[in-house]
């Protein structure tokens, strides 16, 4: 089928791109019925400090596994969700499930951590967002103050002033705020000192261009300074060398996070590795 443009130029879809449309349109169908029937699932991925080693938190991450596809990463799905509004529901079905993972663990295990959940930009802004966020922690039990939320800087592009009120109103739950992949957008630093964050996670390009003398150390040195100065946590994120983890603690991080440490693993092996885990006896972020 073809789309015509005003005078001489008449564009048409390529094959390419009407298998890509009709392969999106397949894809849709498939997600909007991934929740109950229980393909999407949550990889625990461990945040450690950097320090003592010791857990300090697990960022909640999102795997589909579909019958015959088989197991699709988030990149490929999410951005799908946020366009078609699903996120809504799977965010939701997210946050409550990793709040009733985290209430489990707590109960059972001799010391504290914290979950830390995505949130998409259009997630966020929805009008019942903070609802959502309340109805997760009544459902779960869980205090308000084990539950962080990593928003990217993309929010502030959106609407700020509504930003601004909704992370207000979601810090005056206790709920912990992240900037996710710090570094990476377009928004202004003034945004800092207007916002109750808690927690800045640096960028993995950051991380891992880090070398003698590379802009990247003075990046990484920079963002924790200021992280300090501002009194959040920063928590470096893939983390894939020792090399790495060492100077990350020579340049003042708090947290550390990566393939070195752990790869999200399943809800068993997450089971498996709190085991051996030390854990804090009281989580102060
Ligand atoms: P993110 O939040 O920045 O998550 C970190 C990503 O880096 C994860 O990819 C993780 O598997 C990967 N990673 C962790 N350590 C290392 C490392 O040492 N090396 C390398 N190369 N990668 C590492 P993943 O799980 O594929 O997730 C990709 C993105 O999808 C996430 O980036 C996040 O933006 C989004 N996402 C995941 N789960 C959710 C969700 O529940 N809701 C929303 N809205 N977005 C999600
Ligand atoms: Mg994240
Ligand atoms: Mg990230
Ligand atoms: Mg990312």
């Amino acid at each position: 089928w073809a789309k015509s443009k005003g005078g001489n130029n008449t564009v048409y879809f390529s094959r390419d791109m009407e298998e890509e449309i009709t392969r999106k349109v397949e894809m849709e169908a498939h997600l909007r019925r991934a929740v109950e029937k229980r393909e999407l699932f949550i990889a625990f991925q461990p945040i450690l400090h950097i320090q003592g080693q010791s857990l300090i938190g697990c960022e909640s991450l999102l795997r589909w596994q579909h019958p015959t596809w088989g197991l699709i990463p988030p990149g490929e799905f999410i951005p799908l969700a946020e366009e078609t509004g699903l996120i809504h529901d799977i965010g939701k079905w997210v946050l409550v499930e990793s709040c009733i993972q985290l209430k489990e663990w707590l109960d059972q295990e001799a010391g504290e951590f914290y979950i830390s959940v995505n949130v998409s930009a259009r997630q966020f802004q929805h009008p019942t967002f903070l609802n959502d966020v309340e109805e997760a922690l009544a459902i779960s039990g869980l205090p308000a103050e084990y539950l962080c939320l990593e928003l990217t800087e993309t929010i502030m592009l959106h609407d700020a002033a509504h930003t601004i009120e909704a992370m207000k109103s979601l810090a005056g739950l206790g709920v912990k705020l992240a900037i996710d992949d710090f570094g990476t957008g377009y928004s202004s630093l003034s945004y800092l000192k207007h916002l109750p964050l808690h927690i800045l996670k640096i960028d993995r390009s950051f991380v891992q261009n880090m070398s003698d003398h590379t802009p990247d150390v003075a990046i990484v040195q920079s963002i924790s300074t200021m992280g300090k100065g501002l009194k959040m946590k920063v928590v470096a994120e893939g983390v894939e060398t020792p090399g790495q983890l060492e100077l990350l603690k020579e340049l003042g991080c708090d947290f550390a996070q990566g393939f070195l440490i752990e790869r999200p693993m399943s809800l068993e092996k997450m089971n498996i590795f709190l085991k051996k885990m030390h854990l804090v006896t009281s989580l102060e972020i």
